[in-house]
């Protein structure tokens, strides 16, 4: 056979994604994370983290990671089940399930490994799994690596889910109803209350995951599931120690015996290291500053306000969360916007196929952002949206 360039099909895969105006790149970001950062050496005002409480750049944070990495080392230099477990992550769990109201919770490396260890635990090819079909990515991914049929239903839709689990629920033994609580390209809330209603019914187990919702709803910042009053339930709750808790993490929140379960089956908590001691360390700190400061959450929840009532009209779907989106006609008309805004001292991704069905503006809010960086951004929006 005659000698060809085996990677020869990524230059006409790349050129594609080109042309189709989906390609991207990192942008490097410059000095501490907070509300305004530094980029390609200017200063912007920073819409597109999901350090909504500003605690990634916080001293308390930055100074137990330091106090943690002195004492402990930098790495946590195996398993958890072989030589890497710390009493500091036994303290971390303890703080997540005090938070959430749960027996017991387990910290994974990320969230993504979070879903990924947990779903393919706790269903096989004899189980059945009804994941809403704007789910994030580490659903999905868990949903297919756990090899249980998969059902998509259409975005928050619980009589369709209904219909679905009707026909399907009793050829399988295990069942498991997955959605995001805070969908992360739209910013509205799964309607979990009725996604409980279904799973008792259906004898389904339920799974949520609070990544964007967890410091940012609920009275003490457990996310939707407080927030809805849905607290005690036996929901699987997963999340991230990596957005509002400005760390670096993922963790489920559960009854004890899936824990205890999850400690023996899960693989991607198994066979991975453990979580490094400053990782470890800041993410207990955060969870301490969200319940005993509740007025960060109250400042969030200012300018989230701020920025819906000025522009609430524009918005793909009405967010309860601090994520907004604004529609654009197409990925072009989000880039040019994006790049207008980046002009002005302002940074907003664009987000485009196929990360999301129609393209976007999206705008991630936070509790640090000051009242004139939130009139000037929405005095750009209110300039540059087309608005019908
Ligand atoms: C960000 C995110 C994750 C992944 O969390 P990491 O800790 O960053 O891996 C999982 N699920 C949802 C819904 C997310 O938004």
């Amino acid at each position: 056979m005659a000698q060809t360039d085996v990677y020869g099909w990524l230059d006409k895969s790349l050129t594609t994604i080109k042309k189709a105006n989906w390609y991207r790149q990192t942008k490097a970001i410059a000095g501490k994370a907070g509300a305004v950062v530094e980029l390609n050496g200017r200063q912007v005002v920073n819409f597109a983290s999901n350090d909504y409480l500003g605690l990634a750049g916080d001293d308390r944070l930055i100074n137990a990671a330091i106090a943690a990495t002195k004492e402990f080392g930098t790495g946590s230099t195996g398993s958890r089940l072989t030589s890497g477990h710390r009493e500091l992550h036994r303290e971390l769990e303890q703080a997540i399930a005090t938070l959430k109201q749960t027996e017991d919770a387990l910290v994974f490396s990320s969230g993504y490994l979070a879903n990924l260890g947990t779903i393919s635990a706790i269903v096989n090819k004899r189980d059945v799994i009804f994941g809403d079909q704007y789910n994030h990515s580490s659903l999905k991914n868990g949903a297919k690596l756990s090899s249980a049929t998969c059902f998509d239903f259409p975005h928050n839709d619980v009589e369709t889910l209904r219909e679905q689990l009707t026909e399907h629920r009793a050829k399988y033994r295990r069942c498991l109803i997955t959605a995001d609580s805070v969908f992360s390209m739209d910013g509205d809330l799964c309607p979990l209350p009725q996604l409980i209603v279904l799973a008792e019914e259906f004898n389904a187990m339920l799974l949520v995951d609070e990544a964007h919702a967890t410091g940012v709803l609920g009275t003490t910042g457990a996310g939707v599931t407080a927030y809805f009053n849905c607290t005690g339930k036996p929901i699987i709750q997963i999340g991230t120690l990596s957005k509002a808790l400005g760390s670096l993490g993922g963790y489920v929140a559960a009854p004890a015996k899936l824990i205890d379960f999850l400690r023996n089956r899960a693989a991607t908590w198994i066979y991975t290291t453990g979580l490094s001691p400053a990782d470890t360390a800041a993410a207990i700190a955060a969870i301490e500053i969200i319940q005993t400061e509740p007025q960060r959450r109250q400042q969030l929840w200012q300018n989230i306000n701020q920025l819906k009532r000025a522009l609430g009209h524009a918005e793909i779907v009405s967010s309860e969360s601090a994520i907004l989106c604004f529609g654009l006609e197409d990925s072009e008309q989000a880039l040019n916007l994006g790049d207008l805004l980046l002009a002005k001292g302002f940074f907003v991704p664009a987000i485009r196929p196929p990360t999301v069905p129609t393209s976007r503006i999206r705008v991630s809010v936070m509790a640090t952002h000051t009242p004139q960086q939130m009139r000037e951004l929405i005095n750009l929006l209110q300039a540059n949206l087309t608005i019908d």
